[in-house]
Order: structure tokens, then C-alpha cells, then sequence
């Protein structure tokens, strides 16, 4: 059994990502919420694009407003109106301001702002009450951004913040990686689908559902494949095909030990090299992690578990990172992780990392992990709806106590 870290490293070891050049499109910003810049961003306008008015207030030349003499305010003549959006039309020359408004353009001349509150006005004329720093309230042209830099790398994930900047620099379209294929299916001879009748005996596909969700839900495409029953035949058959219609695959059920579980074994006949078979984790131990050549290319291929929580947390502890790095991400593959204090005992057999499912919440400037009710076996997927953490129990660890120190999965 590997270690969870050394898996975990393996995986992210073993996984390519998609080719910058080959596996990308261009998309509209209004499409291009949670997608991955396939490519450096630069912009060609300075950022403010030129030098302008941080405040309702007057534009001058700070040379112009030191006081003459004790108590005498200097006065000043006004010479235009500059609202934002308007072109000024005279330069500030000897004794002179232009009335600004916040977002109007510096008019020539101008190097100093004096906002509004601390002048007082007389028709055309303003007095200085108070007087200003050099160079106050100007927002200079290229301040926050200069034309020609990188403005956001190739391999960000994009938000709407993202969004903002490449629309404020003129970029409507932008190229981002496809969405990598993830191939799905579900292996066992007790599996339906959820619409077909339930006989003695059979338990509906419910990892395929919760699979798709997860793939989806990382940025990627989502290939339902359906059940396949323990056949060897069969099963090698779907396998092939979801390899060649997929830049990864996911499978659940058939990697334990019983009679029936196949998968490792048809891997290693399709020419797979099988990389790691069982994981020192609860629950999730037997996971399969393969990788098969086709087009130059090495395939991932994941055989979760098929208990239901075995399977999420195989996903979300390491399908999801590998997932992160195939679709371009350069950093943050792993999960989000915190410390913070369970309000249960929480118990483990010390044998294997283990990770208990439940309800995190931010209370009083810490992180409290509430452990979900009822029975913590892998089988039961009941109490996993409605939470959003995973507990962890490090190996050789028997107990944490209540308010005592635990490392938190936050799941997204
Ligand atoms: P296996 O890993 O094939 O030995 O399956 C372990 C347990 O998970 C068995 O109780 C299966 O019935 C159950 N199981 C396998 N595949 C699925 C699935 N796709 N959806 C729900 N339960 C499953
Ligand atoms: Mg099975």
C-alpha cells in the first residue's frame, strides 16, 4: 500500500497536460468564466491609459498654490470644465485651475489635484484653504499596469476579476485550453441505472452521476459511458473505447481482490503500465492508477473503488489535482486544505490515512469540523449529502480529541 503523499505525488508526476499549441480555442469573455489561458496575456494600453482625476476637485500646478503670505488663501482662475469622458481643451497655464471631475482626463500643464472640500469658490475664481501635496489625486498614466508587460500568464484560471482586466484591455476573445475529455464508467453485474426497476440484488450506478458532477464541476467534459458488467471481455472492450475517446479515464468498482474484479488486469493486457494498485487511505485503499500510450501519448487511467464514498474521496483527494494539471493549470492542483478543530471524538484504526466526512463552519476565528452523523463506513452514502469537508486522521494516529487540532479538506 503507498503512502497518500507519495500517491499523490506519483499522480501529479504521471499527468501531462494538454499541449498549449494543439488542445486550444478561442472563446467570447461571456463564455470564458472557470477555462484556462492557453496563452501569455499582453495588453498594448498602459493602465490608467493616461493621467487622470482621483477626485471631484481642481486641476493645477502645485507650483501655483504655496501661500504668499500668512493667512492670505491663494486664488486661482478657472479656466474649463472637465467631466470624464471629455477631451480638455486648454492647458493650465500661471495662476490657473480647470474644475475636474473623478475619471476626468489631466488636462497639460496640471500636475496636482486639489479636491473639492478644500477650496472655496467665487464665481470664476477658487481660494486654496488647504494646500496640497505635489502630485496629489493624479492617477498617472501607466500607475498599475505598463503596456507590453505580461498582464495575466498562460495556465491562470480564469474569474470574473480575470474577466474584468482582459475586458478593460480591449481582449473579447481570448485563447483558453479545451475542456479535457473525461471518459466514465461503471464496472459490476449489481448495477442499474436510476430509472430502470430494482431487482433482488441490484443497487443503482450512482458513482456514474456523482463522477460526472465532479468532472464537470473541475472544468472538464464529462463522457458518461454507462455500466459495463464483469465480463472480461466486455470490460476490455469498453475500456479500449473510453481510452480512445478520452484524454482521461475513470472508472469505478472491480479493482479489489475478488473473483470478479478485472480491471487491473485487462489494463496490463491492453499494454498499461500499472503504477500504483492500492493506496494507504480509509476508505479508498484499493485504487488502480494506470497509464496507457496512445498517439504519443500517455493516458491516465483511474480504477476508483467502488464503494460509493471510497469513490468521491479517491476523486476528490486525487483524480481532481491530476484533473487541475491536464486542463493547464500551472499551480494550486491540490485540495484546499485548514486546520481547524473537530467538535466530536473522531476515531481511526491508526492503520490508514483516514477521512471522516462532514460539516466545516468559520466560528470565532477558527475553522470547527462538525463529523456528519450516523455510520461512517464506505458503503454508506447517505450521510455524505450535505457536507463539505473531509477530516483527516493521520496514519498511526488513533483519536483526535474534541477541540483539539485536525488537518480539513475544504471540497468545493
Ligand atoms: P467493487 O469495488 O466492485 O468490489 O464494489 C464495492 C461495492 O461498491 C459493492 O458493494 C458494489 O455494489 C458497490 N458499487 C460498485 N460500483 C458502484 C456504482 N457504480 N454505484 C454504486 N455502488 C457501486
Ligand atoms: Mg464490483
Amino acid at each position: 500500500m503507498m503512502p497518500v503523499n507519495q500517491a499523490e505525488a506519483k499522480i501529479l508526476d504521471l499527468m501531462t497536460p494538454l499541449d498549449a499549441k494543439q488542445d486550444s480555442e478561442s472563446v467570447s469573455l461571456l463564455a470564458a468564466d472557470g477555462r484556462i489561458l492557453a496563452e501569455d496575456v499582453v495588453s498594448s494600453l498602459d493602465f490608467p491609459h493616461w493621467d487622470n482625476s482621483a477626485m471631484d476637485g481642481y486641476a493645477v500646478r502645485f507650483m501655483d498654490t504655496k501661500t504668499e503670505g500668512a493667512g492670505k488663501p491663494v486664488s486661482l482662475t478657472i479656466t474649463e470644465e472637465i467631466p470624464a469622458g471629455y477631451l480638455p481643451q486648454q492647458s493650465v497655464g500661471a495662476g490657473q485651475a480647470a474644475r475636474i471631475f473623478t475619471g476626468g482626463m489631466l488636462p497639460e500643464g496640471a500636475d496636482t489635484v486639489i479636491m473639492q472640500e478644500h477650496t472655496q469658490r467665487e464665481g470664476d475664481r477658487i481660494f486654496i484653504m488647504e494646500p496640497p501635496k505635489r502630485g496629489d489625486f493624479v492617477r498617472r498614466q501607466g500607475a498599475y499596469y505598463k503596456a507590453g508587460q505580461t498582464l495575466l500568464r498562460a495556465g491562470t484560471r480564469l474569474g470574473a476579476a480575470d474577466i474584468a482586466v482582459l475586458a478593460a484591455a480591449q481582449c473579447p476573445q481570448v485563447q483558453v485550453y479545451r475542456r479535457p475529455r473525461v471518459a466514465i464508467l461503471s464496472t459490476g453485474n449489481e448495477l442499474v441505472s436510476p430509472e430502470q426497476p430494482l431487482q433482488p440484488g441490484q443497487i443503482v450506478d450512482s458513482n456514474q452521476y456523482a463522477l460526472a458532477a465532479l468532472v464537470q464541476r473541475t472544468g472538464a467534459e464529462a463522457i458518461c459511458l454507462g455500466i459495463v458488467p464483469d465480463d472480461p471481455d466486455q470490460l476490455k472492450a469498453a475500456i479500449a473505447q473510453a481510452v480512445a475517446q478520452s484524454d482521461m479515464v475513470l472508472s469505478s468498482g472491480g479493482v479489489s481482490v475478488g473473483d470478479y474484479d478485472y480491471v487491473d488486469r485487462i489494463l496490463a493486457d491492453l499494454g498499461g503500465t500499472l503504477h500504483i494498485r492500492a493506496v494507504a487511505v480509509k476508505p479508498g485503499k484499493p485504487l488502480t492508477v494506470a497509464t496507457l500510450e496512445r498517439e504519443g501519448r500517455s493516458h491516465l487511467y483511474f480504477g476508483l473503488p467502488g464503494n460509493p464514498v471510497s469513490a468521491l474521496v479517491s476523486v476528490w483527494r486525487f483524480v481532481q489535482p491530476a484533473l487541475r494539471k491536464l486542463s493547464g493549470i500551472t499551480t494550486d492542483w491540490r485540495p484546499t486544505f485548514v486546520m481547524g478543530h473537530p467538535s466530536q471524538l473522531l476515531k481511526s484504526d491508526g492503520k490508514r490515512e483516514t477521512y471522516l466526512w462532514g460539516s466545516t463552519y468559520y466560528l470565532n476565528g477558527a475553522y470547527e469540523f462538525n463529523l456528519a452523523g450516523g455510520s461512517h463506513s464506505s458503503g454508506n452514502l447517505i450521510n455524505l449529502a450535505q457536507t463539505n469537508s473531509l477530516a483527516i486522521i493521520p496514519i498511526g494516529q488513533k483519536q483526535i480529541p474534541i477541540g483539539g487540532s485536525v488537518r480539513i479538506i475544504l471540497l468545493d
